[in-house]
């Protein structure tokens, strides 16, 4: 199982250079593209054909994880294809906006959902974040989980029971208070669960290396790497 790292900034770029949350796992022939960011669509073009992606999730609808989507569209037109997306149901103008095109096969999930996708079981858990947000977890060789958005909560836990790595929104300095897990989180969820973390999701004007705690669990997502699960 590999991932690669398309876009870890958040809630915006940094200036001159980066992209914001996008990633890409893959098993075998099984690819799946996740989260949708500014700036990850030149970068998973360049990382898989489009024809080849079994699926694209979509943990939350803020914008710096759907803000590729809508030029995607003008891409699966070219290409005469479309994509299953698999995302939650929300009654609202900015859905409608986001997934309201023939060229998306849209899969409806919640926390009860469990699909299979070419290699790999996937389930979902939800997070705690002001938009709705799931963590989705897949098992094939390996057992991966992306967070997605979210504060520390007993349902991470739970989603990342055995797992092997987990991708987690994290990167942000020891003490922060905002809709997202801090440094020491990050830590305190290493320690008890013994899990490798990939930190994600860095404000740009976060100095990572300097102000994020150090683990030797957790890493720091790099974009254009890819990573052996
Ligand atoms: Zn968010």
């Amino acid at each position: 199982m590999k991932l690669t790292v398309l876009g870890k900034y958040g809630p915006y770029p940094k200036a001159g250079t980066g992209a914001t949350s996008g990633y890409l796992l893959e098993e075998g022939d099984t690819k799946i593209a996740l989260d949708m960011g500014s700036g990850t669509l030149a970068r998973l073009m360049a990382a898989t054909n489009l024809q080849d992606l079994s699926a694209l999730y979509i943990s939350h609808l803020h914008f710096d994880h759907t803000g590729d989507l809508l030029p995607l569209r003008y891409l699966l037109d070219d290409l005469d294809i479309k994509l299953n997306v698999i995302t939650q149901y929300e009654d609202s103008d900015w859905y409608r906006v986001l997934f309201g095109s023939p060229r998306f096969n849209v899969i409806n999930i919640d926390a009860c959902t469990e699909l299979k996708v070419g290699g790999l079981k996937l389930t979902f858990f939800e997070m705690k974040h002001p938009a709705r947000d799931y963590a989705i977890r897949a098992e094939g060789e390996k057992t991966f989980v992306y967070t997605g958005d979210t504060k520390l909560c007993d349902e991470l836990y739970r989603a990342a029971e055995g797992a092997d790595c987990v991708l987690c929104g994290c990167a942000k300095p020891a003490g922060f208070t905002g809709p997202h897990m801090a440094g020491d989180d990050a830590v305190k969820f290493a320690e008890e669960t013994g899990v490798k973390i990939i930190a994600t999701h860095f404000a740009p004007s976060f100095n990572a290396e300097k102000d994020m705690p150090k683990h030797e669990n957790i890493i720091l997502a790099e974009e254009g790497k890819t990573y052996t699960i």
